[in-house]
């Protein structure tokens, strides 16, 4: 109680984790920490219809994934319990009978239609709709009266005229609105159910939230919320509004752009502290430059006034490269490896049907073994995803020949293709030991003895070890299979081409 810096983050559990509000609690996140305070989650789940628990257990899930940590929530408790918005209706009701009583709310029994003429009228008339009033000064027994004839009723706020509201934001700078243009707006609908604008304010002032960090699409909310504040003797906590996210056409962040949530990052191979730093870096930036940070830099370096009043555009190709940084240099071989191994058992079904058949071989193998590829293959896969195709030639004996690789066959023709492998075969059989410092040695002796070009032997090897014409290189191929295998495969090759 009473710590200076409380946030929260309040999803509406109508579908996946988007990555914009996935930013959202990651800032408020940042920023809780940066300054030892705490994190709320808070579920505002009003909207029934659209609303489903399971909803709730992704974000939840996702939220954890991607490393973020609170202090409260629906799924731990807190003081300030419950934390979903549909739990809370009894303690909503208490706060609009007190804006009844004291006047600043009113009982609206306009019909639909007659809504709907009003908005016609000021249609015609070329003029920004909004409420007449005309429900503003009904007396106590007209109300009374109402009810008692069951004519079914919104209640409005009474917006006081001509008000300007003035706010400082912590991004945006000083934000000012005139009340008349929104007028008397509504705060609980006719089936009795609260609305956001409403809520959202006595859910945050009872939850002692100092700093409401949230999307740009919420400020013009916050004039209408600022009333209630000041209605209700709340104090108004500050207020910061993240830019918005733009795809790379410049055109809000959607559907359109791909992948958009973050259970599909998940799903495609992504490493949580890497979409963790790549959307910490959407629209902030940190004063030293540094771009691969880990979560405990970030909390280190987080200040919300870095953050740029301007929209931030979401570039996918740099959060893929991201992940290759991640891939390559930040995680220790062990956790890379349990990482592969996790997202194959896991998310098997997100793979082409050939990389599944990989993936069951890999699985199959070894630890150590598949520890041992993974690190010489790392820094030629950028995703988890994909994994079993870069390392395919470590696993695959039984591999069939590319085009590419036929083609070759055909340009050296198979007798030669013969004459090259059966003589580095002979080889290879001869010596104790093969390993991959040899691969080439041998490969160069074979060339001299039949006159060919080294090149062209090389490709030949390749093709009968791996069924390819390019891709890993084969000293490492070597040293990770081992001198049977590659007797193995030379042979099947051999096999293959009678
Ligand atoms: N439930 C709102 C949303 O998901 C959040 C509103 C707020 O942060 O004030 O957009």
């Amino acid at each position: 109680m009473g710590k200076e810096v409380r946030t929260r983050f309040a999803p509406s559990p109508t579908g996946w984790l988007h990555l914009g509000n996935a930013r959202t609690a990651i800032f408020n996140y940042l920023f809780a920490r940066h300054h030892g305070g705490d994190l709320i989650l808070r579920i505002e789940d009003t909207d029934r219809e659209r609303s489903k628990r399971e909803y709730e257990e992704a974000i939840i899930e996702d939220l954890k994934w991607l490393g973020i940590e609170w202090d409260e929530g629906p799924d731990i408790g807190g003081e300030h319990a419950p934390y979903r918005q549909s739990e809370r209706f009894d303690i909503y009701k208490k706060y609009v009978d007190e804006l009844l009583e004291k006047g600043y709310a009113y009982r609206c029994f306009c019909t639909p239609e007659e809504l709907e003429a009003e908005r016609e009228k000021a249609k015609k008339e070329g003029r920004p709709y909004r409420y007449s009033g005309k429900c503003r000064n009904l007396t106590p027994e007209q109300v009374e009266e109402y009810i008692k004839q069951g004519k079914p009723y919104v209640v409005r706020f009474r917006v006081p005229d001509g008000r300007e509201i003035v706010f400082n934001d912590l991004i945006k700078g000083e934000v000012k609105f005139n009340v008349n243009d929104f007028g008397d707006f509504v705060i609980v609908r006719s089936d009795g159910s609260p609305v956001y604008n409403f809520v959202v304010v006595v859910d945050d002032a009872l939850m002692e939230i100092t700093h409401v960090i949230r999307g740009e699409d919420h400020l013009s909310n916050t004039p209408k919320q600022i009333l209630i504040y000041e209605a209700l003797g709340f104090p108004i906590p500050k207020f910061a509004h993240l830019p918005i996210i733009l795809g790379e056409d410049r055109s809000k962040l959607s559907k359109r752009h791909g992948a958009v949530s973050v259970r599909q990052y998940r799903f495609d191979g992504y490493l949580p502290e890497a979409l963790l730093n790549f959307l910490s870096l959407l629209g902030w930036y940190p004063k030293d430059g540094k771009e691969i940070l880990s979560k405990e830099e970030l909390i280190e370096r987080f200040d919300i006034s870095d953050i740029h009043n301007a929209p931030a555009v979401f570039n996918k190709e740099k959060l893929y490269w991201m992940n290759g940084v991640y891939i390559r240099e930040v995680l220790d071989l062990d956790d890379l490896t349990r990482r592969v191994l996790d997202y194959l058992k896991q998310y098997r079904e997100y793979l082409d049907k050939k990389d599944q058949k990989v993936a069951e071989i890999i699985l199959s193998k070894p630890y150590e073994f598949v520890r041992d590829v993974v690190s010489k293959v790392r820094d030629s896969f950028f995703t988890l995803k994909e994994f079993p195709k870069r390392a395919k030639p470590f696993f695959v004996e039984e591999f069939e020949l590319t085009p590419d690789a036929e083609k070759h066959i055909q340009k050296v023709t198979p007798e030669v293709a013969k004459q090259i492998v059966s003589l580095y075969l002979e080889k290879v059989k001869s010596m104790e030991t093969f390993g991959g410092e040899d691969f080439k040695k041998v490969a160069k002796e074979v060339a001299k003895e039949l006159k060919l070009k080294p090149g062209m032997v090389f490709k030949t090897l390749r093709v009968a070890l791996t069924g390819e014409t390019q891709g890993v290189s084969l000293d490492l191929l070597v040293d990770a299979i081992g001198k049977e295998a590659v007797e193995r495969r030379l042979e099947r090759f051999l096999s293959l081409l009678k």
